[in-house]
């Protein structure tokens, strides 16, 4: 395997930079990479034809002197929830087969600004609904940790594909977990910003008050490099913040080095019940406590009495936010339209629909339609808007307490494909830990803690933070990282079987 895949963002930029490595020669190295094992591992669904001409472009840029950003030169893979002008976007969906967007979403306009190179668009749930990339139209992806698992999901192309060493870095949406549980079952880094930090204008929307673009790759630095370049205000998205963010790359940075860990108060919720978390994941999760109490850190149980009935309150409010976003796939305005000889539109429609859209989003449409008729509103829609309220004031009372929260980031490893998709209760409750976190618009970052002594398969620790402190999960992700890196003598994707030999 070349040398060149196995680097990560931080340090081919670092080549990149010192003229080691040219932007050509990294693109070719992960194009072979996905040529070479992405028709077991199935992460793309579209692989660029115009990469190697954006780094050819890099690499003449540099040599003409031109300053560049740090990340410049660098391979990006992009979720295709996130809409692009080269490459299809299709948001895993049928309905939007060969869509091409006259526009690029703000977070691949500032990427390729920033000198990143799409390396190709990566598979995900049908419109992100699910926890395993099964719900695509187009065929599941493969977990490289064991061809046979689920890599998570909705984002499980952006995960595998970063864990495959098909690209070093990529992007995801977050409405529920879609960043952080696939994170947690490949052995990667999936960072789930604050709402409103990073711009969703052209993130093809799931649940508005929910989702969230945010970074996935291999180390919490690279995370924080690529959160640097996609976040900051978007005035042409109206929920974006108008906050100056503190550069995210310096505080993983500090993390890595400092000693943040010391008198740091870290939550673990009481409420959280030790059943339905497989062992291998409970013990990872308190090893890394217990590696965090060594080096200084408080562990302070906390109470969020509401955080339980997270899982129930988002799928009253995802269904019905995701029945209105999806209502614009109606035959006339973007993408399939099935004809209906001699019907009306209504016919042409409801065809339409049917032949485009998959079990699951059939099902969340007609949930939230459900939800949101009248009579049924108050009784569901309203009454799970009260209890996000409530799960938000367990945080704030959490955070009076407590610097970060700490929660295993999923609860099982990865299961085998097929196992969980004729029971959307059990694939639901997949983000029992990571729902939470949205349902309170604060940041979440999923790092690995190990491997389940069980399965020998990875587990993911979640932290969480109050609103708008990030940097504070990539100075304690960092220093997390870094301790159990000292653990583990070499990184835990190094342990990966598939991708040990030359495939
Ligand atoms: N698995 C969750 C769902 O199916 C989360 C999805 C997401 O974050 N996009 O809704």
């Amino acid at each position: 395997m070349s040398e060149i895949i196995r680097l990560s963002a931080a340090d081919l930029a670092a080549k990149l930079a010192a003229g080691e490595v040219s932007s050509m020669e990294a693109t070719q190295a992960h194009l072979d990479r996905i040529a070479a094992v992405d028709g077991d591992v199935h992460a793309f669904l579209h692989v660029s034809d115009t990469a190697l001409q954006a780094a050819a472009d890099i690499d003449r840029r540099r040599a003409a002197g031109e300053s560049l950003g740090e990340l410049a030169g660098v391979p990006l893979a992009v979720k295709d929830v996130l809409v692009t002008t080269d490459m299809p976007s299709t948001s895993g969906s049928k309905i939007l087969e060969g869509y091409m967007s006259p526009y690029d979403a703000t977070v691949v306009a500032r990427s390729r600004a920033a000198g990143l190179i799409p390396l190709g668009k990566t598979n995900m749930d049908e419109f992100a609904m699910g926890s395993s990339t099964e719900h695509s139209a187009y065929g599941p992806t493969r977990n490289p940790w064991d061809l046979d698992r689920i890599p998570g999901g909705s984002g499980g192309g952006s995960a595998a594909a970063v864990a495959a060493f098909e690209a070093p870095l990529a992007l995801g949406s977050d409405t529920g977990g879609s960043i952080r549980q696939p994170a947690h079952v490949t052995g990667t880094v999936g960072m789930k910003p604050t709402y409103g930090g990073v711009s969703r204008y052209g993130a093809i929307a799931l649940a508005s008050s929910l989702d969230q673009v945010g970074p996935v790759s291999r180390t919490v630095l690279d995370s924080a490099l690529l959160h640097d370049v996609i976040g900051g205000h978007d005035p042409n998205d109206a929920t974006s913040l108008t906050d100056r963010w503190p550069s995210f790359a310096a505080a993983a940075r500090e993390g890595a080095s400092g000693q943040v860990l010391k008198g740091l108060k870290v939550g673990v919720i009481r409420e959280l019940p030790d059943s339905g978390f497989q062992a291998g994941v409970s013990a990872s999760f308190r090893a890394a406590l217990a590696t965090m109490e060594a080096q200084g850190a408080e562990i302070v149980e906390i109470s969020a009495p509401h955080f339980e009935y997270g899982v129930a309150a988002y799928y009253l409010i995802l269904p019905a936010e995701a029945s209105s976003n999806l209502a614009k796939f109606d035959s006339v305005r973007f993408g399939l339209r099935v004809d209906v000889p001699g019907g009306t539109v209504e016919d042409v429609m409801a065809a339409t629909r049917d032949a485009g859209f998959g079990d699951e989003v059939k099902r969340r449409v007609i949930l939230g339609t459900y939800a949101l008729s009248a009579g049924y509103y108050d009784a569901y829609y309203g009454s799970a808007q009260k209890v996000r309220t409530l799960i938000q004031r367990d945080f704030d009372t959490a955070f009076a307490q407590v610097d970060v929260i700490a929660t295993p980031s999923a609860p099982t490893t990865a299961f085998r494909l097929g196992e969980k998709i004729d029971d959307p209760l059990q694939m639901y409750l997949n983000d029992v830990t990571t729902i939470p976190v949205n349902l309170a618009g604060v940041p979440g970052i999923s790092i690995p803690s190990g491997l389940a002594a069980e399965d020998g398969l990875p587990v993911g620790i979640q932290f969480i933070a109050p609103a708008r402190e990030d940097a504070r999960l990539y100075r304690v992700g960092a220093a997390v990282e870094a301790l159990l890196l000292d653990e583990w003598g070499e990184p835990l994707l190094a342990k990966a079987p598939v991708l040990g030999g030359a495939r």
